[in-house]
């Protein structure tokens, strides 16, 4: 008789959803990149925007771009998870493929803004892992903006004036990270994600393992 899916892994665990928030320019990109590159078990969830496309950006990629009557009609049909408006668009997070992947055990990544992750708190709070992306210092984002080619003087200042409302929702996050050493930052969240992987609550048919092994 072939071994069950439960015999060869008695412990199965729910997937999580792993949030990085930040103002623009901290480094949360890189990060997520460097996090999703080496890592199987987790994969982005990849936003609908009403947004235009920046250059190099692919559609199914980086966001399905939508225009905002089909927006419209995914919140009204439920099928966003949480959605917001984020400067002058709106940006919201497919229900679909999140579910799929949690009961997989799957682990999804997000990057989404704080009123997102309040969203996602109100209803799936054991399932979130919140990690918030500092800056280390104003003078250093002002920097890291304005050697992103891609956005206008006038995007650029208008959002360093909206750095520092963003940043003043780190209290909301589980966990916070200045972002002062990129590699150590990467290993910074890559050990909150082990961390959080390994936790009791994640792991679905402890019981039945352990009386079996007491069972002998
Ligand atoms: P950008 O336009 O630079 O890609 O993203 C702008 C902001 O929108 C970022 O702070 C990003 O985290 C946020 N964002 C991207 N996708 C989503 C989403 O699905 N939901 C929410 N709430 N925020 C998002």
């Amino acid at each position: 008789m072939p071994a069950s899916d439960y015999d060869l892994n008695p412990i199965r665990r729910r997937g999580l959803m792993l949030v990085l928030s930040s103002p623009s320019g901290a480094g949360k990109s890189t990060i997520s990149r460097a996090i999703l590159e080496d890592d199987d078990n987790i994969s982005m969830s990849v936003s609908v925007t009403t947004r235009p496309k920046r250059p190099g950006e692919v559609d199914g990629v980086h966001y399905h771009f939508i225009d905002k009557t089909e927006f419209d009609l995914m919140v009204n049909r439920g099928q966003l998870l949480e959605h917001a408006k984020v400067f002058d668009n709106y940006y919201g997070t497919p229900r679909a493929a999140v579910m799929d992947a949690l009961v997989q055990g799957k682990d999804v990544l997000f990057d989404i803004d704080w009123q997102g992750t309040q969203q996602l708190a109100e209803s799936a709070l054991d399932d979130l892992v919140r990690v918030f992306i500092l800056p280390p210092s104003s003078h250093e984002l002002e920097r890291r903006l304005n050697t992103r080619a891609q956005d206008s003087q006038d995007v650029i200042a208008g959002r360093m004036a909206k750095a520092a409302d963003e940043m003043s929702h780190y209290p909301e996050y589980d966990w916070v990270i200045v972002n002062t050493d990129l590699d150590q930052s990467i290993s910074d969240v890559r050990a909150i994600l082990r961390s959080e992987r390994l936790k009791r609550k994640r792991q679905v048919g402890l019981g039945e393992f352990v009386k079996g092994l007491r069972a002998g």
